[in-house]
């Protein structure tokens, strides 16, 4: 029985258009909370440069060994380093369905270079907007998993068990780039380039905005 209803919705499945959201936004916006709440929705990987880069870092890697010394400051690592990595990534099997693609549009050269290496399906850019006061609070407080990139706050989204993930148990760590300098390093960044990559993907007639403030189940509502 289970067996037929699967062959039975196969087809549908294979012939469903791939789904790739790309999120834009400051540090602190929540893409990456809202990535990953995607990400299980819709069956489909998140995708975060900076999650691929700091895996490359542990790892001591050449390209880990380039790339730290720009994230420690808060810098963007350059397009030679990053794009042929993501295109890679964007070749894997588990994208044939679509993706969540975060922080991967930092500059316009990066969203051109994406779209132009995206498979064809339904893209949509959304643009995280968020009052510059609120980003603060939520980057200093931040804690991720060590192992799985979960997203917890000290206060505005505390773990339920102190200093564990709630989604894979492993411990919980801050960022090295969660401190002041490199925020506000990686905030001055973000505004210089964050205009001509909108501008990008307005022409391309596939921009939309949310109010990154909301509370992140009210949030989640109006992507999905
Ligand atoms: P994130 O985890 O998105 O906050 O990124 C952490 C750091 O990784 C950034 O501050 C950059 O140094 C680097 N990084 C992430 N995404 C990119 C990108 N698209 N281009 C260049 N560097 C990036």
């Amino acid at each position: 029985m289970y067996k037929a209803l699967f062959i039975l919705l196969l087809p549908l499945t294979l012939l469903a258009e791939p789904l790739f959201f790309i999120l834009l936004g400051a540090p602190g916006a929540g893409k990456g909370t809202q990535g990953q709440k995607l990400s299980e929705y819709f069956h489909i990987p998140h995708i975060a440069l900076g999650d691929l880069l700091r895996e490359e870092v542990e790892k001591k890697t050449g390209l880990g060994l380039l790339a730290s010394s720009y994230m420690e400051k808060g810098e963007l690592v350059p397009d030679d380093l990053v794009l042929s990595m993501l295109k890679m990534r964007l070749n894997s099997a588990d994208c044939a369905q679509g993706a969540v693609l975060d922080g991967t549009s930092r500059k316009r050269s990066q969203a051109e270079f994406l779209l132009a290496n995206l498979p064809k399906g339904k893209y949509e850019a959304i643009y995280f907007s968020i009052d510059r006061d609120l980003l603060k609070e939520r980057i200093l407080g931040r804690k991720v998993c060590s192992k799985c990139s979960f997203v917890c706050h000290e206060t505005l989204l505390p773990e339920k068990e102190k200093g564990f993930c709630d989604r894979c148990s492993s411990v919980l760590i801050q960022r090295k780039d969660d401190n002041m300098a490199a925020f506000l390093q990686r905030l001055a960044i973000f505004e210089e380039y964050i205009t001509g990559v909108c501008d990008f993907y307005k022409e391309m007639g596939i921009l939309r905005s949310v109010n990154a403030a909301e509370p992140i189940e009210l949030l989640f509502q109006s992507l999905k």
